[in-house]
């Protein structure tokens, strides 16, 4: 596929091999942008941004409900293609196309509601005869820098607010997962995006992300990925709007009285849904020490049954990791955690890329597989005495995006929700539960700013007071 920059369909003879993690095979090829592309990138974004400027909400709205129209009729096709350049299997892969229309629709529909408030200057002692109004202007260039794992939607929730607050858009998606970002930038132009509305830069983020994120014509920067990455790109970025949505490690707290069946078909769901290869998937499991056993023998059956292997046969369950490399890193945080205690209750294998659901028990909180991000197909289990314990141990982690809790009693809920240090709590389901719409970002070093359309478009838009000054 092509990239596109300055309203041109760009190809190049350095080019970058997107492949199938499942066999290595190549799928296609993108091309590798450098900083001259860069540069052409930002000049088009700031024409783009004075022609997005200028479309009312009304066309704003049109452009991406028809996008989410053309989303919705390419899902099968979407959802195979993510699949392939992912390597979640077909059923997650067509979910995933059908959140993105949904983000889409919901960027459209926000796209009516961007609006200010009026002030009562008067209220103010000195205020006689002061009347004000806030208004919401767009920021200008947005650069959108998205992770593989979710290659569509989570492109999605940045592209579509920014065009819904009226920015023009700069696409940095993931180096092994760029095919679905270009295929949605080839959706909104058909939808009637004005051309310079987006460009879609495909490169190395190593390579061109500081030419992009420091530059000063940026106005706001929507990052989605790792910790590491995010803290770079805070450093690198200077003064300019951020959005950092990271990483995590997300507890789950099953309380005595849980059901212990419903329990583990959550965590059998949320641990291991895309190879584990969620920022909110189920990590820690912090189980009280009086259900334990019990727990881990309903978990075991439903981790051990789960069918891993080509994420396009239909029967498969889950398929690989991103790169052989995760998985035996994988590998070797689990071996880690055996040597200094813990214990592989099933799993613990790997075979190129795939690694065998897993449930590792007995972890201490400072074991790797516990204290960092695993981003893999295994969850820690640990015991913890009463409710004080179990929340101490949530929170002993720098990270703070997802949490849950497994209770039937109300003031363990209600304690959890107040006290467990994470952007989305749940409760009676696992941390990894998402819908589009809803407010979505962590706290601590997970990351500052929302998505979800509504509360993006509010981080992509610059809040302005207007003070009229009257005579009466
Ligand atoms: P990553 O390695 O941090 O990469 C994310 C993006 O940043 C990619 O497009 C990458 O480009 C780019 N990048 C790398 N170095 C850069 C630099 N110096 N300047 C600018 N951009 C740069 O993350 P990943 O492995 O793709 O994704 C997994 C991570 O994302 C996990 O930590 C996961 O928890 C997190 N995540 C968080 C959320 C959330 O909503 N909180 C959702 C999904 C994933 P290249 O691909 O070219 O390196």
């Amino acid at each position: 596929m092509k990239m596109y920059v300055a309203g041109q369909w760009i190809d190049k003879d350095q080019k970058i091999e997107v492949r199938n993690s499942y066999d290595n095979s190549v799928i296609d090829t993108v091309p590798r942008a450098d900083r001259g592309d860069i540069e052409r990138a930002l000049q088009s974004a700031e024409r783009g941004a004075r022609a997005m400027a200028k479309l009312t909400s009304h066309e704003r709205w049109k452009i991406l409900h028809r996008a989410a129209e053309l989303l919705a009729a390419r899902v099968e096709e979407l959802g195979t293609l993510i699949s392939r350049e992912e390597g979640k299997i077909v059923a997650e892969g067509r979910a995933e196309a059908l959140r993105a229309v949904d983000t889409i629709m919901e960027s459209a529909e926000e796209a009516k509601r961007v609006h200010g408030e009026t002030v009562a200057l008067d209220a103010a002692s000195h205020g006689k005869g002061k009347f004000g109004v806030t208004i919401r202007v767009p920021c200008g260039v947005v650069v959108a820098i998205s992770p593989f794992n979710f290659p569509l939607n989570l492109v999605c929730h940045k592209v579509g607010p920014a065009i819904a607050g009226g920015n023009a858009v700069i696409v940095k998606p993931a180096t092994d997962t760029p095919l679905s970002a270009i295929r949605l930038t080839e959706i909104l132009l058909e939808a009637g995006l004005p051309p310079e509305g987006i460009n879609i830069l495909t490169g190395s983020g190593g390579d061109i992300g500081d030419a992009l994120v420091a530059d000063r014509r940026v106005r706001k920067i929507t990052f989605t990925g790792s910790r590491d990455v995010g803290e770079h790109i805070c450093k690198t970025a200077g003064i300019k709007r951020v959005t950092m949505e990271l990483g995590s490690n997300a507890p789950v707290i099953v309380m005595p009285d849980a059901d212990l069946d419903k329990v583990a078909a959550a965590v059998a769901s949320t641990g291991y849904a895309n190879a584990g290869q969620v920022c909110i998937s189920t990590q820690r499991v912090l189980t009280a020490s009086r259900v334990y056993d019990d727990f881990l023998d309903a978990l075991r059956p439903k981790v051990s049954a789960l069918k891993v292997g080509n994420q396009l046969d239909a029967s498969v369950q889950i398929g690989p990791m991103i790169r052989e490399k995760e998985a035996a890193r994988v590998d070797e945080w689990v071996r880690e955690a055996v040597a200094s205690g813990a214990r592989v209750v099933t799993g613990g294998t790997r075979q190129g890329a795939m690694y065998a659901p897993t449930i590792v028990a007995d972890v201490k909180p400072d074991m790797r597989i516990s204290c960092d991000e695993l981003f893999g197909p295994a969850v820690a289990v640990s015991p913890f005495t009463d409710i004080d314990e179990a929340i101490a141990l949530a929170n002993d982690t720098n990270y703070g995006l997802a949490a849950g809790i497994f209770t039937e009693n109300l003031e363990w809920a209600w304690k959890f929700a107040r006290e467990v240090q994470a952007g989305n709590l749940h409760v009676n389901w696992g941390p990894q539960w998402r819908a589009d719409r809803m407010p979505y970002g962590g706290l601590k070093e997970s990351g500052f700013g929302k998505e979800g359309p509504a509360y993006a478009i509010e981080e992509m838009t610059e809040l302005k007071m207007v003070i009229f000054h009257l005579q009466s």
